[in-house]
């Protein structure tokens, strides 16, 4: 397993203590040698990288905030490859997407994402089209997810690839879909029967772009395999799944400078809507342990309903949060995605990201205990606890599997936590927030 680039920077970076002097500099470059070569990053890479550096350094005069500042100018430079733009309308609808990738690359659960992304950010209708017939559970499980999505799926088992991508199209004519995504077919390792096959489809398609979907778990590997789509297929764009696992960086700086082609998108956790548009600046600053906080007011304004929050903010203000709202708020951090994702954005907090590797939100044994308890009130009592009598809260305890002192307790903490929030939502409250705010987006590093 490769280290994540982050953890090596972040402690290459705590390292230099600099005392103005080129042998300072040198441990320092040698510090971040070995963390990028440990990141499994390419070391013909690794050296222009560090050469760079260096003379950025020196020309800015050796120092903490001129090394920093390399490194970020320096990395920023790889990432950066023209077409770094997201998701790209064709000018004439459909806009059709092949998106392709070795076999448990995520190619499946990624087009959904890129779905989602569609439909809900963008209010498009979108066409999934099955086309890896390959494997006949992959279709199953496209069947499963545009399901749950609610996207509309074309698939033909009885078909050829070929003649499924054809049908699949002129439905999406007729039936005017403004965007369609091709799931082709992926096997373990590259052969030509799977290139031949991707020919054929891409013919019968003649698609917009092509994306290739690689794993940032497999280092080296998915920018091998990346290079040989690009020659034999041809790829337009790249999207990194995984990006949420161990290894992120070195996969990302290694696709865009041994393979030159533009990342597009990040995928970020197992659910449908953990994928980020690949915006370069911002994943220098995660690289270098900064967080991502415009990221993550992005993230939190597509899921937050304008009115329900002020209703929230006003309830919280007059210490009138209840279990009912609480249930509402637990729907909506839903999706926001996996907790982990969204802590890998807040600055200083990408170790406890680790922490939280297995830590599911939604089905962590607590949060699935409360939910049940309050599922066990009624609307009256949610609003107002204190008209549980014992033998209500025993009824209840009994209705979810918790003893009656852990039904005292979660009600006891509820009720302290609203009261905080009533605090904190105070003018004074709004202060210290913002001044805690405030050094976070400093981070002492300059933009
Ligand atoms: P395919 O064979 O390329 O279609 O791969 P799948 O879509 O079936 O994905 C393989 C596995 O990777 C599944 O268990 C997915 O849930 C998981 N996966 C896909 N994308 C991500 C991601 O961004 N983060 C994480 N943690 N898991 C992912």
């Amino acid at each position: 397993m490769f280290d994540s680039l982050t953890d090596s920077f972040t402690s290459a970076i705590k390292k230099i203590r600099f005392h103005d002097d080129e042998k300072a500099l040198k441990k320092a470059l040698g510090e971040l040698k070995k963390s990028l070569l440990k990141a499994d990053v390419h070391h013909g890479v690794v050296r222009n990288l560090i050469a760079e550096v260096e003379h950025k350094t020196k020309s800015a005069g050796i120092g903490k905030d001129q090394f920093l500042d390399a490194m970020r100018e320096t990395l920023y430079a790889i990432l950066k490859v023209e077409g770094n733009q997201g998701f790209v309308f064709a000018a004439n609808p459909p806009t059709v997407i092949l998106m392709t990738g070795l076999q448990g690359s995520g190619k499946t659960t990624t087009t959904g994402k890129l779905a989602v992304f569609l439909k809900e950010q963008k209010k498009k209708k979108v066409l999934i089209i099955a086309a890896d017939l390959q494997r006949l559970a992959a279709v199953e499980q496209l069947r499963q997810i545009t399901e749950k999505i609610e996207v509309d799926l074309h698939a033909d088992e009885a078909a050829t690839p070929v003649e499924v991508v054809k049908a699949g199209l002129e439905k999406a004519k007729a039936n005017l879909y403004d965007v369609v995504l091709i799931d082709t077919a992926g096997r373990l390792a590259i052969d030509e029967a799977l290139m031949d096959e991707l020919k054929a489809v891409r013919d019968a398609a003649n698609p917009s772009e092509i994306f290739y979907v690689a794993d940032s778990m497999t280092g080296q590997d998915a920018v091998r395999t990346a290079s040989s789509f690009k020659e034999q297929i041809g790829i337009d764009g790249v999207i990194l799944s995984k990006y949420d696992g161990d290894a992120k960086g070195g996969v990302a700086l290694g696709l865009a400078s041994q393979v030159n082609v533009p990342l597009r998108f990040i995928g970020s956790g197992e659910k449908m809507e953990d994928l980020e548009i690949f915006l370069p600046d911002r994943i220098v600053n995660r690289l270098m342990g900064f967080g991502d906080i415009e990221g993550l007011a992005e993230r939190t304004a597509n899921v937050i309903d304008e009115k329900k929050a002020k209703e929230i903010s006003r309830k919280i203000k007059k210490g009138k949060f209840n279990f009912n709202d609480f249930l509402e708020q637990m729907e909506q951090m839903k999706k926001m995605g996996s907790m982990k994702s969204i802590m890998g954005m807040i600055p200083g907090m990408g170790d406890m990201s680790k922490a939280l590797k297995d830590f599911d939100m939604e089905n962590s044994k607590e949060i699935v205990q409360i939910k049940s308890m309050v599922s066990s009130m009624t609307k009256k009592e949610r609003e107002d606890p204190d008209l549980l009598n014992n033998s209500r809260k025993m009824r209840i305890a009994a209705g979810c599997g918790m003893t009656q002192v852990e039904v005292n307790r979660v009600l006891k903490q509820f009720k302290n936590a609203a009261k905080m929030a009533k605090k904190f939502s105070g003018k004074k409250g709004m202060k210290d927030l913002q001044a805690m705010m405030g050094q976070m987006k400093g981070g002492g590093f300059p933009r």
